[in-house]
């Protein structure tokens, strides 16, 4: 098959021929129809991951078809259209056990502990806990996106944030995460106010529904009377978690959504002060996704609007580079 192999943490992707995969014994092969670039992926090449091993394929929000099945698969078969979270449970843990796949003890995650989708084919374990069927309404491109960004914002902002009709929803952050919250809230009835540093940024989240945009550094608790009932850092820097936590309103509830590669400062004074709520979100466990897709089919979420970008394999190499400036604005999709 062809891959993005890394080679060295930060060197360009080489593009190249490599094994194919086989499925393991209870896992199977897809064939990636699409995966997104995320700044996750960034992470890795830069080497801030130390379950990445080298050389390594990155790509972890991903759609396909099942091209091979292992023989104690039950569940699905070759043929079937399916995407996957980007942290996959093994089924047999404690957190496994009761449901929450999504923080498994021994998670197997494609494009970090094992190779990724910016190839032909990946190999994925434990498909009878972790693959989702996909409906024949949601294309490979829009689902390429609900492994990670989608279903981590979708989480983020329902499940966990527990954001209500008439609440405001602030988003630091309007990259992939970023924006797929902007558009959840909307559709959920909330007030978004979207906070980035990039004007393009900005823009993309007003189309995605966001009412009020406002560059970093801005008075959320100015801008949205007194505070947001839920707050994103949707990119992870400890500068958007310190302004998240700092403009909520009393009672607010911060959700840690972008990855930090080094332990934030966070201004915990007014954690007590205002009784401020810390929670953090870490993908979306498999079974909770028939929900989602449900909203995706009947168009009330159409995270195939936030795509901006198709790009083949051999492109893969500048479009990962990007991700370390923040990216382009919107999602850049790749078909192999
Ligand atoms: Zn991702
Ligand atoms: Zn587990």
């Amino acid at each position: 098959m062809r891959a993005a192999v890394v080679h060295a943490f930060g060197e360009p992707l080489v593009i190249e021929t490599v094994p194919d995969p086989s499925p393991p014994a209870d896992g199977v092969v897809v064939a990636v129809r699409a995966t997104g670039v995320c700044r996750s992926d960034w992470h890795g090449w830069m080497g801030h991951d130390p379950a990445i091993s080298l050389p390594h394929v990155p790509g972890h929000e991903l759609a396909g078809v099942v091209a091979a099945a292992g023989p104690q698969v039950r569940a699905f078969a070759v043929g079937d259209r399916v995407t996957v979270p980007f942290c996959l449970g093994c089924g047999r843990c404690e957190p496994c056990r009761a449901g929450q796949t999504q923080v498994c003890d021994e998670d197997f995650q494609p494009g970090f502990t094992a190779w990724g989708s910016f190839a032909e084919l990946v190999a994925l374990d434990w498909a009878d806990v972790n693959l989702v069927a996909l409906p024949e309404a949601v294309g490979f491109d829009a689902a390429a996106g609900l492994g990670c960004r989608f279903a981590t914002a979708y989480r983020a902002v329902v499940q966990v944030g527990r954001l209500q009709p008439g609440e405001w929803l602030a988003v630091h952050g309007c990259g992939g995460v970023g924006l797929s919250a902007v558009m959840i809230a909307a559709a959920a009835g909330a007030r978004v106010v979207a906070i980035d540093v990039s004007a393009d940024a900005l823009a993309a989240a007003r189309a995605a529904g966001a009412e009020l945009t406002a560059r970093a550094g801005a008075d959320v608790r100015e801008l949205t009377s007194g505070g947001a009932h839920v707050s994103l850092d949707a990119i992870g820097s400890e500068a958007a978690c310190a302004a998240s936590v700092a403009g909520l309103r009393k009672r607010g509830r911060h959700v840690q959504v972008g990855l930090l590669p080094e332990p934030p400062r966070v201004p915990m004074d007014l954690v007590i002060a205002r009784e401020l709520e810390l929670l953090g979100s870490h993908g979306m466990a498999a079974r909770t996704y028939p929900e989602l897709l449900a909203l995706v089919e009947a168009a009330t979420l159409r995270p195939g609007d936030l795509i901006t970008r198709e790009i083949g394999l051999d492109e893969t190499p500048a479009a990962l580079a990007a991700m370390g400036e923040g990216g382009p604005a919107g999602v850049t999709v790749i078909r192999p």
